[in-house]
């Protein structure tokens, strides 16, 4: 087997500097040159996974097909190297104590004291390597979360170190991310925070090999020689990322800037072919050079937080662009629509997404979106918490059924059109307990599902604990509201539709995980459709 070459991403000065999209982005040159590449997370919180996480905390949590809750990065690497990730991709303090103390329990230590150096660290190093060793890559980029010099940040950063330095010269190297702020007062870029930045890496024996820049301006070459003289780097490996107007255009400029080539030549790995981006770059023409315009509303709770949404908002920037359409995501805060406001609030959109969430907040003004929608012949999809809040509407106001609701939100109701699977009934854990990851749906032939995935078996990924009650299922066909989607195993409805609608789908898994620009989510692109359908009209 080949040396399974390492680098290191860790980020410094501030968070948020986008360390996620610099590592996809290397990751996809290097995937684009031929490398096999796999990116994994490192997390210093300490919650065991994101799961339990609120989305105002971190933003979304994303989920994998092995029913992993993890960072949202995650579902960067996925959107930008079209391959899926698990488990094993994310890893997080509180798991890395939990095991470690379970190890402990069970005598593993033999009588040994257990510290952070080495019992901690080894076990961050073992997980570092074990994707490399399952033999499927040439490269493993691990993303270091948070910023050096943090407290929580220590036995990861010690961790690298240790490894680095194991794993030999040209085996493994480090990616320092800092930020290069623009000083308006001044007129100047200035560089000390990133002296400072890669000075405190340093005091942890790490020698950053390459320095990626973040700033909102060019980077002169005197700058550039004066960053890698203080910092300690190649000149070359000084990598300026520039504020780009998109996130998929990262990959083209770190090419540009020779992210890849200065990385392969550290790792010691040949350059083999220019990287293919060929696909890539006619996504990214398609996107920039949109034909038509639609407004489509996200209606959900979380909405002053971008993040909360990220993967709905990349899916829909996939669509948009398989469809030659740029889609404005109006975001609509469900907590103030109601009945007297909703056709105000609503009138530009031409399409509605009722978004996933969970408690009860904001709940009457998801379903009065629903009701709208259905009324007025809106594309509708709704998602997860959006899909029972269409089945809740539909109970109510076709069925006549008032006090229709989920057991979630109401467990008095007397018609409990969604409830509490029977298996999760005597669960009292909140992490990692709901229905995850990927299942399989039978889609029904004739039908607007059937259209839109051109399939009769798809597996699609789940996060949720309540569900579609079979016992109403009967009656809310009849009424209208078919359950095309079923698991073929449970008989759980998967996916609900209105036949006498031009576009109206619910479903209870989450699409978005599954959209990359490789493969645009056929629900996303056949609902975007929809809506530069509907706007035409
Ligand atoms: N709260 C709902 C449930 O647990 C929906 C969850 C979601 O939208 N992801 O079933």
């Amino acid at each position: 087997m080949n040396q399974v070459k390492y680098i290191f991403v860790t980020g410094g000065v501030t968070s948020s500097l986008g360390k996620g999209i610099i590592a996809a982005s290397l990751a996809k040159l290097l995937q684009a040159r031929g490398y096999r590449t796999t990116i994994q997370k490192f997390d210093p919180y300490i919650n065991v996974d994101p799961g339990t996480l609120n989305p105002y905390e971190h933003g979304e949590c994303y989920v994998t097909d092995d029913g992993a809750e993890t960072d949202l990065d995650l579902g960067h690497y996925e959107r930008f190297l079209n391959f899926p990730t698990s488990q094993a991709n994310n890893v997080t303090t509180g798991r890395v104590y939990l095991s470690v103390i379970e190890k402990e329990r069970r005598g593993e230590f033999l009588g040994k004291t257990v510290q952070v150096v080495p019992h901690i660290t080894n076990e961050i190093k073992e997980r570092m390597q074990l994707l490399g060793n399952t033999g499927n890559y040439d490269i493993v980029i691990t993303e270091i979360g948070g910023t050096v010099g943090d407290i929580e940040s220590l036995p990861y950063i010690e961790s690298v170190r240790q490894l680095v330095w194991e794993l030999g010269e040209g085996n493994g190297i480090v990616v320092h991310l800092t930020l290069v702020p623009y000083l308006a007062a001044a007129g100047e870029l200035k560089t000390k925070p990133t002296q400072h930045s890669v000075k405190t890496l340093m005091e942890s024996g790490i020698k950053a090999d390459i320095l990626v820049c973040r700033t909102e301006h060019e980077i002169s070459d005197e700058l550039r020689n004066k960053l890698a003289l203080f910092c300690n780097v190649k000149r070359e490996a000084v990598i300026q990322s520039i504020d780009a107007s998109t996130i998929y255009e990262v990959p083209n400029l770190m090419l540009e800037e020779g992210l890849d080539v200065v990385a392969l030549k550290k790792l010691d790995l040949p350059k083999k072919a220019a990287p293919d981006l060929k696909n890539w770059n006619v996504f990214l023409h398609r996107l920039k050079n949109p034909k038509h315009v639609v407004n489509i509303g996200l209606i959900g709770k979380y909405v002053e937080l971008q993040d909360s949404y990220k993967s709905i908002l990349e899916a829909f920037i996939h669509a948009g662009a398989a469809n030659e359409t740029k889609v404005n995501v109006v975001s609509v805060h469900s907590e103030y629509i109601d009945a007297s406001n909703v056709a105000e609030k609503f009138k530009e959109l031409d399409g509605i997404l009722v978004a996933p969430g969970f408690g009860e907040r904001g709940i009457e003004g998801k379903i009065e979106a629903v009701r709208y929608a259905r009324e007025n012949n809106i594309p509708f999809l709704g998602i997860c918490l959006g899909m029972q809040m269409a089945v809740i509407e539909y109970a109510r106001n076709v069925l006549g059924y008032k006090d229709a609701n989920s057991t979630e939100m109401n467990s008095g109701t007397s018609h409990p059109v969604i409830d509490l699977m029977e298996e999760q009934k005597s669960i009292t854990d909140k992490g990692g307990t709901m229905r995850l990851g990927a299942w399989k749906c039978d889609i029904k032939e004739n039908t607007l599902a059937y259209k839109i995935y051109n399939n009769t078996s798809i597996l699609e990924r789940h996060r949720h604990r309540y569900e579609f009650n079979g016992d109403y299922l009967a009656e809310l066909e009849k009424a209208g509201l078919k359950a095309s989607g079923v698991n073929p195993e449970t008989g759980l409805v998967e996916i609900v539709e209105i036949e006498k609608h031009p576009f109206f789908i619910g479903v209870q898994y989450h699409p978005e995980y599954k959209s990359t620009v490789a493969n645009p989510h056929p629900l996303f692109v056949n609902f975007v459709a929809a809506t530069v359908k509907a706007k035409q009209k």
